[in-house]
């Protein structure tokens, strides 16, 4: 059987430094682009990986894929060796300044590191029309990204409600594993 990691090319291994110099890049445009762009891209996405894998993998690839983004964003955005509130105020401070959505903790057990948090104005489905369906996969890999890269431990995360289900947040429910 062929290898199918032989082939690929430079361009298709994430790295954080492979997001290139954007303000070198866009110095008339700029580093911001709509948010229905940014939807354009990921449902679009979204759509060929289900057709192509089916639902349940096509979800998991995106769980996949936030989860690495989590990860690198916090390794090199976010400073891991403050404490646990010092590092929430800063994740929160960082989601809501880069316009990705406004988190709230609702409850953290630092013990057991058990936790329930909400997304408000949630970059990936907020104003979605109501399906009864919970749709954040990439948000669940992203928190659980996140959280491992700061803790060093491996965790679950789960969306409960979501803008799709008919709530005005999207919910989270997050456990050490
Ligand atoms: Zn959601």
């Amino acid at each position: 059987m062929a290898n199918v990691f032989r082939k690929r090319t430079k361009h298709s291994i994430f790295s954080w430094d492979g997001l290139g110099d954007i303000a070198e890049g866009r110095k008339n445009l700029g580093p911001e682009v709509p948010v229905f762009i940014y939807r354009l891209l990921q449902y679009t996405l979204l759509d060929v990986l289900t057709t192509k894998y089916g639902q349940q993998d096509a979800d998991d690839l995106f769980r996949k894929a936030g989860y690495m983004a989590g990860k690198a964003l916090t390794e090199n955005a976010l400073d891991i060796h403050k404490s646990i509130d010092e590092f929430i105020s800063e994740l929160q401070k960082y989601l809501k300044d880069n316009k990705i959505g406004v988190l709230k903790i609702e409850s953290f057990d630092e013990k057991g590191l058990n936790f329930f948090l909400t997304i408000g104005e949630d970059l990936d489905c907020s104003g979605l029309k109501p399906t009864n369906e919970v749709v954040c996969f990439y948000d669940e890999g992203f928190i659980q990204g996140i959280m491992e890269a700061y803790t060093g431990k491996k965790f679950m995360v789960k969306e409960v409600d979501c803008w799709a289900n008919g709530d005005r947040v999207c919910r989270f429910k997050g456990c050490q594993v």
